[in-house]
Order: C-alpha cells, then structure tokens, then sequence
C-alpha cells in the first residue's frame, strides 16, 4: 500500500479514523504538523517565549520535547527558547532510570535541562510519604504526587525564568480527566480542561501542544523517531478509574474508529461553556505565600501532615 499523502513511499501507519494510509515521514510530518496547529489555535506560545517543558522521561513528554524543538527550529525569528525541566520525585529504582534517559536525550538534542526534587523543596519524597501518609486520611498516591508534582513543575519553571509551562497531556488523558470529573460530580473541574492558556498572575502560562493527538500515536511517533524513554510504570500508581477508562475508550476507539475524537469535541464543547481559571480571589497561602483557595494551599497541608507523623 502507497501513502496516500506523498503517494511515493510505502505506507507504515495507518490512521484507521481518516483513512489514510501513511509513510513513515508523512506520519512524523503530520504529528508535528497537528502540534503546530494546536498550538496556533490556542495561542499557545507567542514570540520570544522561554518555554519550559516538564518532562518525564515518559514517550509522551520526550516527544513534545522533540516536536518543540523542530518547530522553533523551523521558526527561528520567533525567538523562543526551549528548557526541559524534570521532576524528581524521589521514588527509588523508577525515577533514577528516566533521570538518565532525560539528561541523555536533553544532551543529544542540545536542550538545556533542569531537575529539582520533592526533598529539596518539600523536605520529603515520594518513598517517605508513601511511610508517612496516615492511613485513616485519604490521601491517594497519585493525587498527592499531583499536587507536589504541579507545584514542583511551577517553582523550577519560575527557576528558569520561562513563561510558558508545556506539558504532554493527549487526547486520551484529557478524556479520562473529563469523565472522572463527571463521574466524581466535579463540574467546576470540567471548566478548567478547556485549553485556553490561563495566564496566572505569576505572569506564567500554562499550555499543552497534544491535546488534540491520540495517546497510541505519541507512542508511535516516539518510535519512529527513536526517542528513548522509560516505559515502566510509577510503582505507587494507584488510579485505577483512569486505568479502566483508558482501556475503555480504547476499546471503543477499535470497534469504532474515531469515537475518541467525537467524545473530545463534545468534551471540548462542555468545557468550554463552563471554562473558568481556578479561581483563589486573591486569596495567598499563610505558610507559603502563594495562591491558595484555602487559608493554607493543599501543598502545604500535606507537607504538615506528612511531617507531622516523621516527628512522632
Ligand atoms: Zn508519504
Ligand atoms: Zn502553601
């Protein structure tokens, strides 16, 4: 079968929800292609913007690494910059690995790259907290590494002097995030996965280029590419409602080819009549200092639970 786009080269791909049958190059072009577009739509990175990109090591965030760093390249007179900023976690024997994939893959792009940890800046990482945690609070794995990881994602990209934060959330994560939003009755949350860049008062904005590209395609495109990453799963990974509703969109997606794409528009509909930033009114942290919808931000607060069981 020939690629329907280039007519020339055999197809390697193909992209059951359009039909078309694509070659190996055509495939690569029209992933970036589609960042670019998302980006443009959304207004997502104008001139002389320092990027930071969270990366995790993760084929998602190493790949939108790699497509920003094409399309400034094909841009240079916009003037933008380009920093990978990694997290660590502190989680033993998982984090150590993408560490090493990340700074790799950083050196061989030319990309400067920046790590900050839960300990440095917390005083606790993921291996205590997860000691730490007292078990009659709910307090899940992932949604306190969320709050931490957000937080971490902030401060090292105040750190770097960015303005811009992107991260690689697709298709498939915003999907999942609408429907346990939903499920959970949290209709104010649903408002804020409209990707219309939220400007905070810290100035910074917050976009993410591939959330209009299915999850599957990343990670072919990481493939074809050969983009190193880690594909072991976080040990404390405990979500099991988006693990199921990963599965059950995809499920979907194979019987009928494009489902996903329908069920995002009309995602992007609803959301978009509810969008609102999250909204704190002023309101600052008392041990932090930083935007808080409480007296003390949810980061804080599980610091001092955390913290308080170390003395004890
Ligand atoms: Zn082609
Ligand atoms: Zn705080």
């Amino acid at each position: 079968m020939l690629c329907s786009k280039c007519q020339k080269a055999e197809s390697a791909y193909h992209r059951a929800y359009s039909g078309e049958y694509l070659c190996k190059k055509c495939f690569m072009r029209s992933m970036e292609d589609k960042a670019a577009k998302t980006i443009s739509k959304y207004s997502m990175i104008g001139y002389s913007d320092r990027v930071a990109v969270g990366v995790s090591g993760g084929k998602d965030s190493l790949s939108l690494l790699y497509v920003l760093k094409i399309l400034f390249e094909q841009h240079p007179n916009n003037g933008n910059e380009l920093i990978a900023i990694t997290i660590d976690e502190g989680i033993k024997g998982y984090r150590d690995e993408s560490l090493q994939i990340v700074k790799d893959f950083c050196a061989q792009l030319g990309v400067e790259s920046r790590v900050l940890s839960y300990k440095f800046l917390f005083g606790v990482d993921m291996d205590e907290a997860m000691v730490l945690r007292p078990s009659e609070k709910k307090m899940s794995s992932c949604s306190m590494c969320g709050t931490f990881r957000r937080r971490a994602i902030d401060i090292a990209a105040e750190t770097v002097d960015a303005n811009v934060i992107a991260t690689a959330h697709n298709m498939d994560d915003q999907l999942q995030t609408f429907m346990i939003n939903l499920l959970a009755g949290d209709v104010e949350r649903i408002g804020w996965i409209y990707p219309e860049p939220v400007q905070y008062a810290s100035g910074m904005k917050k976009i993410k280029p591939f959330i209009e590209i299915y999850e599957y395609e990343i990670a072919f495109y990481a493939l074809q590419r050969e983009i190193p990453f880690q594909s072991e799963e976080c040990p404390y990974m405990n979500e099991s409602i988006r693990t199921d509703l990963r599965e059950f969109f995809n499920r979907l997606e194979k019987d009928h080819p494009g489902i996903k794409h329908n069920a995002y528009n009309s995602m992007m509909k609803i959301s978009k009549t509810l969008h609102s930033a999250p909204s704190t009114e002023g309101r600052k942290c008392s041990v932090c200092g930083r935007d808080s919808t409480g007296d003390v931000c949810s980061v804080c607060k599980n610091v001092r639970v955390l913290t308080s069981n170390k003395q004890i």
